[in-house]
């Protein structure tokens, strides 16, 4: 029967958008679990929390830490410049890595990664292994050394550079 058609089109239409709601819920739950309940923001949100780690010397106030539902910590740096193709700036890397390694030092627990959001809500895992904890390590190692008067960008000088892994304004 001829009448019947349009309802069927409006129940299947009914029926997608219900589809589309329901696995953008769906992504925002599992976003949400992923990423945890915020603990502490810097900007009015939560209350800020400064990590101050005298082992290791260093002192950082994450724009977000948020608990996971194990208990375990991660720290957030939100950022209002456009994502990469992929990954993270290595600046970014690195700013993470040393909010990781100070949460692992005054929580306890060591936070299985950090994340950066970048502009339009585009989140990036910045993984919290040995790796990363021996970046973090030599960087504040090297950081610590007394500069040695390199400040312009050119392919001779970044090559050899100690500063060059986290550097993004590095040539070549
Ligand atoms: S890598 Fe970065 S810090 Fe090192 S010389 Fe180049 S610009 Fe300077």
């Amino acid at each position: 029967m001829t009448p019947s058609l349009p309802w069927t089109a409006v129940a299947l239409l009914g029926g997608a958008l219900l589809l589309g709601i329901g696995g953008w819920a769906l992504a925002r739950i599992v976003r949400a679990r992923s990423s945890g309940a915020m603990l502490a923001a810097d900007d009015g949100r939560a209350a800020p929390v400064d990590l101050v780690s005298d082992r290791l010397g260093l002192v950082g106030r994450p724009d977000e830490i948020r608990r996971l539902r194990d208990g375990r910590l991660v720290p957030v740096e939100i950022k209002s410049r456009t994502a990469p193709a992929s990954g993270v700036f290595p600046s970014h890397r690195v700013q993470v890595e040393a909010y990781c390694a100070l949460l692992e030092s005054t929580d306890g627990r060591p936070p299985p990664y950090g994340i950066v959001v970048y502009q339009g809500g585009v989140q990036r895992v910045v993984p919290w292994n040995s790796v990363a904890r021996n970046e973090v390590l030599r960087l504040l190692e090297t950081l610590r050394a007394p500069y040695d008067g390199r400040a312009t960008p050119s392919p001779g000088k970044c090559r050899g550079c100690r500063w060059r892994d986290g550097c993004d304004a590095r040539a070549g």
